[in-house]
């Protein structure tokens, strides 16, 4: 930022202090976690979807239109299972050779043609996807953005409260919603917020009608596939180790959820052609 402004930073500042000292902005992420957010929900989506576009004009989508097919028939099924409707999901699948995925805030889903190597049956990309929409609804971008601000103090927040998203610190946003400026991957999330993503992605895939146990193999195949060198996914979702752990603790109720989903008639029928 190098325009000269008339605000007097401190303005913004101390409420944003006070506001986290009382927890004015405090909430509940789906896992019952206790989280400080400020930047307004639809702030957060135009972000996403600003990052969204610029990915498109930026990597390449793959040309195989039965792989466009398979992975939005198993994104759409995980979405049709949230809890809450959080409007419209768009998937992309863009023809990278890394092992990668994400998701933005506005609900956009990337997935790379690499990953189809690793992720090998429609329920273990349903743990990646899963996965990816976690990160989204439990709102981790908003708590990263808000980190930033608190670091960056208030005239990134005075920006953003004015919805001026031309003036904002781009790096600091890329950062918040996990995009690596280069090459539009993930940014390591924290350890917590893996946590909770791996289990709200188990979860939902169960939900859905997808066998939770996939989620385990997956890791375990992020692991193989990689060889010495971990995958894209792996290298930037840190801190695997007690990973599989953490997952097999939840996942008696997991599968009686799926067994539940089946019962109903869940079965989502995504093959690859
Ligand atoms: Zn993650």
């Amino acid at each position: 930022m190098t325009q000269i402004r008339d605000i007097d930073p401190t303005r913004y500042l101390i409420p944003l202090l006070l506001a986290a000292l009382f927890c004015a902005g405090c909430d509940q992420s789906p896992t019952g976690r206790t989280q400080f957010t400020v930047v307004p929900e639809s702030q957060m989506n135009a972000l996403g979807e600003q990052s969204f576009e610029e990915l498109l004009q930026k990597l390449p989508l793959s040309d195989d239109a039965g792989l466009h097919e398979y992975v939005g028939c198993i994104a759409q099924a995980l979405v049709d299972a949230l809890p809450q409707p959080h409007g419209s999901w768009s998937i992309a699948v863009f023809d990278q050779p890394s092992a990668n995925a994400f998701a933005l805030p506005g609900g956009k889903i990337g997935v790379h043609t690499g990953m189809l190597r690793v992720a090998q049956t429609p329920d273990q990309l349903a743990a990646v996807i899963g996965h990816e929409i976690g990160h989204v609804i439990a709102n981790h971008a908003n708590e990263r953005l808000t980190q930033e601000l608190a670091v960056q103090g208030g005239l990134m927040l005075a920006d953003l409260l004015a919805e001026d998203s031309g003036s904002l610190d781009q790096e600091a946003v890329r950062r918040a919603l996990g995009i690596g400026a280069e090459y539009g991957l993930l940014l390591p999330y924290s350890r917590i917020h893996e946590r909770e993503a791996d289990r709200i992605g188990r979860d939902l895939m169960a939900k859905a009608g997808f066998d939770p146990r996939a989620s385990i193999r997956l890791w375990r195949n992020m692991i193989e596939v990689g060889g010495g060198q971990p995958p894209a996914f792996l290298s930037t979702h840190p801190s695997y180790d007690n990973r599989l752990e953490e997952l097999a603790e939840g996942m008696q109720a997991a599968e009686a959820a799926y067994r539940r989903a089946v019962a109903a008639g869940r079965a989502p029928n995504c093959t690859l052609p």
